[in-house]
């Protein structure tokens, strides 16, 4: 059974519905101006990508990322239990245990993989909810993903950190995870996982949404993570979906004017976070990071939706 080739905008996600808006970003026009004055100076320090797109890094794209800006990536969730409970969280409450695959749910691994295949990706996020509730569980459907889809298949493992251990980290590297992506804004920016994790896999990269009031702290651990030898720092703009749009409204958000004329996800960009990743992006140029820094913004998934579906093998999503 096959979804519609429309479902494919619904990625990564299983509470993305569109509920309702933030309210308009007061002075929005010059929240723009201080963005294109931004924009400039990032052009200026030698910042790549496609600005047109809110796509920009530092130094390079990260592996897992280039076959995701291809359309040739899904995503599997484990699980959308927690042990957190993030404001910025776009999993649906209540939480469930169980198995997705594209933002759609599944009732087997057999299913999941066969999904996959149908679909042909380069690459596979594991996440959740939180995956490491479950370690045995995971690397369980790690090495199947091999098994089935092939050796070269990268496999990055999202995780807000809390339930790594050195044994876990080794059990994942054995059954095959090429890079681990920690969600450091899950838990107040804590970055001993991140030390820990670097003791095992040579590739670990920081995901997480820029948040504008975690401005200074994000800045304060930037050289830090670049000293442990981090791959990417990938900031995502902070977004309102139908999960998270009640308790980004108590903390008094609004919706960003960025998103572009076409714009057409089920998501939408809160205002301020582009900003804050500007002046990140900026900070990493001028202190000169090993570590890329990386902006994937709502107008960035916009147009990984296009190449998925502009992509022959993603015609149709199985279910
Ligand atoms: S750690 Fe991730 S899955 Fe868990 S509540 Fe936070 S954002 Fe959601």
């Amino acid at each position: 059974m096959t979804q519609p080739l429309s479902e494919t905008f619904e990625r990564y996600a299983l509470g993305l519905a569109r509920k309702e808006s933030l309210p308009p970003e007061p002075h929005a026009e010059m929240a723009n101006r201080r963005k294109a004055k931004l924009l400039r100076l990032l052009k200026a320090h030698g910042i790549k990508g496609w600005p047109e797109r809110g796509t920009l890094f530092t130094r390079q794209l990260s592996d897992g990322c280039k076959p995701c800006l291809s359309g040739e990536a899904s995503h599997l969730s484990v699980t959308t239990l927690c042990n957190r409970d993030c404001f910025f969280c776009f999993n649906p409450k209540p939480r469930k245990d169980v198995l997705s695959v594209h933002g759609r749910e599944v009732s087997s691994l057999d299913e999941a993989i066969l999904g996959l295949k149908e679909m042909g990706v380069k690459s596979v996020g594991i996440g959740g909810g939180e995956p490491l509730l479950f370690p045995q569980r995971v690397f369980e459907i790690i090495k199947a993903l091999k098994k089935n889809l092939g050796s070269d298949l990268w496999i990055d493992l999202y995780t807000n950190g809390e339930r790594l251990t050195l044994n876990i980290l080794k059990e994942l590297k054995a059954a095959g995870v090429s890079g681990l992506r920690i969600d450091l804004a899950a838990r107040e920016y804590d970055a001993e996982p991140v030390r820990l994790a670097r003791e095992v896999f040579n590739d670990v990269e920081i995901e997480m949404p820029a948040i504008p009031e975690d401005k200074k702290v994000v800045r304060d651990i930037m050289s830090y993570l670049d000293e442990l030898g981090v791959k990417q720092l990938i900031l995502h703009e902070l977004f309102a979906s139908a999960a998270n749009i009640d308790s980004l409204k108590k903390r008094g958000y609004h919706a960003s004017s960025s998103g572009s004329p076409d714009f057409r996800l089920t998501w939408s960009p809160v205002a301020k976070s582009e900003e804050t990743v500007y002046g990140h992006l900026l900070y990493a140029l001028i202190h000169q990071f090993k570590m890329s820094v990386y902006y994937c913004s709502c107008r960035t998934q916009d147009w990984i939706a296009e190449n998925a579906l502009k992509n022959q093998k993603l015609g149709t999503v199985p279910h």
